[in-house]
């Protein structure tokens, strides 16, 4: 209990009247003295800041002031008043915290969904908005790159290299594509026998996948396994989700100009970050659906596959498996009727 002497002014006349203010723990106001008898609590009580040693006044919110000489006691009553304040904050706040915690939960769940499944989302839709020529020259800039990175000129003979090419264009052939589809042979020691689905059409082959392959059928299948990356943007859709303001660039600005400037994260992308598993099994589908339609068995597609994952142990740094991962998972998929 806080007890003060204070004047009371009732706002209606001018009469000045002595009373006493007793102001409780709970946070009620008693005024009492001069014929004045009434109660009222903290938060109907407008008290004014403190300046030196003048009297204070607070405001009644019914009507009315008391004029307060003690401004220690009221100091004291003020301290109190704005500790209840906090607790009260505190107490809704521990009274709202399970609405609190669904909000975050929804807010991270967003969140995580924006970049889940927006960005992905965006990244098709930014790949799409590219022109074909403007993705042939990403995938030539990659290409150079790749070159002085890992990959030298390709040791197979002329009439080897001549077969390939062959074996691409009967592909080609069969399929009605917007891209021109291209064959680039070569030998890596670091990369070992693996196939590259660059944008535009590009594909690389090394020598010694040539080698692995028991048949032509089993080329095909590759081929046709990278010609689906290719179809469906990977490299592309890949670099766009691996930068997201690459995308918001090309997407929201339209600016395709500068784009050619991802090709630097293209061999990046290709062959360090791997290509999603999603994105595995949309290329492996095409690859089996394009195996199917020209009498080929999608069999091929798994024994290419399971050859080339039994040679990772050899490669460790870039191994076909750990860029086709989930191999079980991909071999049921292929074998699904
Ligand atoms: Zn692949």
């Amino acid at each position: 209990m806080i007890k003060v002497s204070a004047y009371y002014y009732d706002g209606v006349s001018a009469a000045q009247k002595t009373v006493e203010v007793t102001f409780s723990p709970g946070g009620a106001a008693w005024v009492s003295g001069d014929g004045v008898h009434f109660s009222t609590s903290l938060d109907q009580l407008q008290i004014e800041s403190r300046m030196g040693n003048t009297p204070r006044n607070i405001v009644l919110k019914q009507g009315g002031k008391l004029e307060i000489a003690d401004n220690d006691a009221i100091d004291q009553v003020c301290a109190h008043f704005y500790r209840r304040q906090h607790h009260s904050w505190l107490y809704r706040l521990e009274k709202s915290y399970p609405y609190a915690l669904i909000a975050a939960i929804i807010a991270i769940a967003f969140i995580w969904g924006a970049i889940e499944w927006g960005v992905p989302r965006l990244a098709k839709v930014a790949a799409n908005a590219i022109p074909l020529k403007a993705e042939e020259n990403i995938a030539l800039e990659g290409l150079k790159t790749l070159d002085d990175w890992v990959f030298e000129k390709s040791e197979l003979d002329l009439q080897q290299q001549r077969h390939l090419q062959k074996l691409l264009q009967q592909i080609e052939s069969n399929l009605n594509s917007d891209y021109h589809y291209q064959l680039k042979l070569r030998s890596s020691r670091e990369v070992g026998a693996n196939a590259l689905a660059l944008p535009g059409g590009l594909i690389i082959m090394t020598d010694a996948l040539f080698h692995l392959a028991e048949n032509d059928q089993q080329i095909i299948a590759v081929l046709a396994h990278e010609i689906g990356h290719i179809e469906h943007q990977h490299g592309l859709r890949a670099i766009f989700q691996s930068s997201v303001g690459a995308l918001l660039m090309a997407g929201l600005l339209g600016d395709v100009g500068s784009i050619s400037s991802l090709s630097v994260t293209l061999p990046t992308v290709l062959l360090e970050s791997r290509y999603s598993r999603a994105f595995e099994l949309e290329a492996d589908d095409f690859a089996s659906a394009y195996l199917t339609s020209n009498n080929i068995k999608p069999e091929r597609l798994i024994e290419i596959l399971t050859l080339l994952s039994s040679q990772q142990s050899t490669n460790s740094d870039f191994d076909y498996l750990s860029s086709h991962p989930a191999m079980e998972k991909r071999i049921r998929e292929i074998e699904k009727p």
